[in-house]
């Protein structure tokens, strides 16, 4: 057998950008010193099969990839995309071509579906006595060890922003063999389609959108902090940078980094919303690492004695699902979400909390509908969030939307919901925001009566009689 060529790879995942990216760091400063590197992206067609993935978020990452190779290229690295079932194929057939000195790669706080494909990936390596080295990409620790308490995690978080950003790879030396693909594995097409709503993949995009955001939107209307509720004004109001972070288009180091660097020298006020920027941040790495530690929560409720709190029923699900309830904000705001991919933290909140409350309906099963439909699905985030909206958490008292009140608070003009349910476009500004007592003109009738979801709310939320008087609240007033 002749001798293979000596190389370090480096694996992509989510993490498809060339700034602040420590494998790629250290693959570029292992060239300078003379030795080889090879990087490498796969297409899992087995995890794209599954029903937490979808096209869009596929055409998002396609996207991210495409410029990636083209920075990579001005640095004189080709970037290898191939599609497989799953990466350990591509990368154990590397290991035949090549003499892999080790396997650079960030650390990863995927679903059940990376996690075991990490874990076979690493056991190959390790089994034939190459090293792996993973990389933190986010304050977020595996093993005993980690913070995953509030205090110890922010304080972890604090040291962990204090560091410098990796830096940027400079100089590449590619194996003098290019990489045969193996038999049977194809470069994955990369082109996606020119008319979508959904938003565009790239470094460049994701480094402009933290420029805007900081320097002007973060701004808008009433400002970050405020907009950031309303579906009207949310899209612009807040950074965006969601699908950027979770496919790795951004670090979320750099956008910490970037807000805090700010203050001195931008317009009163704007402190206050990149603060508050700046906390949501450090929110994502904590909700990261609990469920680093606490992964079986994408499975298994929280709190074990609300295992059997909702139920199911698939019609109800496929109404709620199109947007079709009969609640005319609710489903404005889920044909939104389904139309552009992305949605504000206080519609997706209520729309978990509709579908949980209102339908009594399992988390488990409709929280597939929100992971491949959201851009961002990011698993860390999404079922802490899933589950404290459904109530199947510690502590916290169940948080149950009013869908009429958040419908006159947040779209007081009904502006968003002709928008998104041009059917209901001729009512009148007092009678948009109810629910439909009967079907019209393809609308349906509400899918529960208010009369029902008021008991839901009475028997469950905090807020079921004034404190004072003890006299049950009016019904507009139940919930939140
Ligand atoms: C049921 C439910 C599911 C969610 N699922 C996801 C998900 O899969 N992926 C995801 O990124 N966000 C999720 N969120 C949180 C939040 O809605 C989004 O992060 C936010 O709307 C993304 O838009 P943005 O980037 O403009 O946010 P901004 O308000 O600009 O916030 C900046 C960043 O901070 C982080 N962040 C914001 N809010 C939170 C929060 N409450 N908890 C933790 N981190 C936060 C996100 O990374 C976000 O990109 C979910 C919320 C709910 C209620």
């Amino acid at each position: 057998m002749s001798e293979r060529e000596k190389v370090n790879l480096v694996w992509l995942k989510r993490d498809l950008r060339l700034h602040d990216h420590a494998p790629l760091a250290e693959a570029s400063r292992r060239c300078l010193a003379g030795d080889k590197a090879l990087v490498v992206y796969v297409r899992e067609s087995d995890y794209w099969a599954t029903d937490k993935a979808s096209g869009d978020q596929w055409g998002f990452v396609a996207e991210c990839l495409q410029e990636l190779a083209k920075r990579l290229e001005r640095i004189g690295c080709p970037l290898l995309i191939v599609e497989s079932p799953s990466a350990e194929i591509v990368l154990e057939a590397l290991l035949y071509q090549y003499e892999i000195t080790e396997l650079l790669c960030h650390q990863e706080t995927g679903n059940g579906w990376t996690f075991d494909r990490d874990k076979r990936v690493f056991r190959a390596f390790r089994e034939r006595g190459i090293p792996v080295r993973e990389f933190l990409q986010n304050a977020v620790v595996r093993g005993r060890s980690a913070p995953s308490e509030k205090p110890q995690h922010q304080s972890f978080w604090r040291d962990w922003l204090s560091e410098q950003q990796a830096s940027h790879p400079e100089f590449w030396r590619p194996p003098s063999t290019p990489p045969a693909i193996p038999m049977g594995y194809a470069t994955p097409d990369l082109k996606t389609p020119a008319h979508v709503m959904r938003q565009r993949g790239g470094e460049g995009i994701a480094l402009g959108l933290l420029e805007s955001f900081l320097n002007e939107r973060c701004l808008l209307h009433a400002g970050y902090r405020v907009e950031m509720g309303s579906p009207l004004h949310a899209h612009e109001a807040c950074s965006r940078l969601s699908p950027h972070l979770t496919w790795g288009s951004l670090s979320t180091k750099k956008a910490a980094q970037a807000a805090m660097a700010r203050e001195p020298r931008h317009p009163h006020g704007s402190m206050m919303h990149r603060n508050s920027f700046h906390r949501r941040l450090r929110w994502r790495d904590h909700f990261l690492q609990k469920f680093e530690s606490l992964s079986w929560m994408e499975f298994r409720c929280i709190n074990p004695s609300r295992e059997a709190l909702h139920g199911w029923d698939k019609a109800a699900y496929e109404r709620w699902a199109i947007g079709l309830t009969g609640y005319p904000f609710i489903d404005a705001c889920m044909r939104s979400l389904n139309a552009t991919k992305w949605i504000n933290f206080r519609a997706r909140a209520m729309l978990v909390s509709f579908a949980s409350y209102a339908l009594n309906l399992d988390w488990r099963r409709f929280a597939p509908h929100l992971a491949r439909t959201f851009l961002d699905y990011e698993p860390g985030i999404h079922y802490s969030q899933l589950q404290m909206q459904s109530g199947t958490t510690y502590g916290s008292p169940p948080r149950i939307y009013n869908p009429i009140k958040q419908s006159l608070e947040k779209d007081p003009a009904g502006e968003f919901i002709r928008l998104w349910v041009p059917e209901l476009r001729d009512l009148s500004t007092d009678a948009i925001h109810l629910p439909q007592d009967v079907s019209r003109s393809g609308y349906p009738a509400a899918i529960v009566s208010p009369g029902s979801l008021w008991r839901v709310m009475r028997s469950n939320g905090p807020k079921t009689q004034n404190p004072k008087t003890k006299k049950p609240e009016p019904q507009l007033e139940l919930g939140i």
